[in-house]
């Protein structure tokens, strides 16, 4: 098998965009791998539309299903899309530019490539300017967003001011992520602030103090994705501490529609 990968010969089964065939010679069998005249096209097309930047992958699958591109499947059922894992697979494959890899190793295949290596490259472009773009989101984005609400503002009148996540970086590269009021207007000198630790020590605080009514267990229980039994809803503040923070946000969103925390003012930090 080895002596087939060293020559640029495919093992296993081909990916999708080609057909693996089999033909007997001179009384032995030889196979080979072919450009499936369907789907190899359809895999050039993947290549070309996503190089436009317009579609995520589950656009594109949705996309290249209805220009035919499907999972093999029975020919009585529906065909269904490669979904984003095919789409992710399919855009980082090397195999599509006539490269075959065996044991860590790149060898220049005997299959005929689908896609050129500007294709290829501009592809991995994209993703990679897509990775480092959701991770940016990421990092700026906090569990408690959308639950704290700035309590200068409700005694003021205006109780529906959400508090705004983001962090800033010190000379010395140090991170302080906060939160704080992003109203403007008639105060000009309202700048409120409290930083992200001291929201996330008030918020589990409140969880400590309360007691919840078997209604709000109720409420709880259906909405947690895993079941979590009574006597752990009897002790919300244990079980708040527990959880990581995606449950830790269903959990307030479920239960408080608004938490307002005290501030300071940034004119006197
Ligand atoms: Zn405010």
């Amino acid at each position: 098998m080895s002596e087939k990968a060293k020559r640029g010969g495919t093992l296993g089964r081909a990916p999708i965009g080609y057909t693996n065939t089999l033909q007997r010679r001179d009384g032995h069998d030889s196979r080979s791998v072919q450009i499936d005249p369907i789907r190899g096209p359809l895999i050039h097309r993947t290549f070309e539309l996503f190089a436009t930047d317009r579609y995520n992958y589950e656009q594109l699958s949705d996309l290249m299903l209805k220009h035919g591109l499907s999972r093999t499947s029975h020919p009585d059922q529906p065909p269904r899309s490669i979904g984003t894992t095919g789409i992710a697979r399919l855009l980082t494959c090397r195999y599509y530019l006539g490269i075959v890899t065996y044991t860590g190793t790149e060898r220049p295949g005997q299959h005929p490539p689908l896609i050129t290596r500007q294709q290829f490259d501009n592809a991995q472009a994209i993703i990679a300017r897509r990775q480092a773009s959701s991770q940016r989101r990421s990092r700026l984005d906090h569990y408690l967003k959308g639950t704290l609400y700035c309590e200068k503002c409700l005694h003021a009148g205006s109780p529906t001011r959400l508090l705004s996540y983001t962090e800033s970086t010190g000379r010395s590269g140090h991170r302080f992520p906060y939160f704080y009021c992003a109203q403007r207007g008639p105060q000009p000198r309202h700048r409120q602030y409290i930083p992200a630790k001291y929201a996330e020590q008030h918020v589990t605080q409140i969880w400590k103090s309360i007691q919840l009514t078997s209604s709000y267990r109720a409420l709880l229980q259906r909405t947690l994705q895993h079941f979590r039994s009574e006597a752990v809803l009897r002790r919300p503040g244990r079980l708040y501490l527990t959880e990581d923070t995606e449950t830790r946000k269903t959990m307030n969103q479920t239960i408080f529609s608004r938490i307002y925390l005290p501030t300071q003012d940034a004119q006197h930090a």
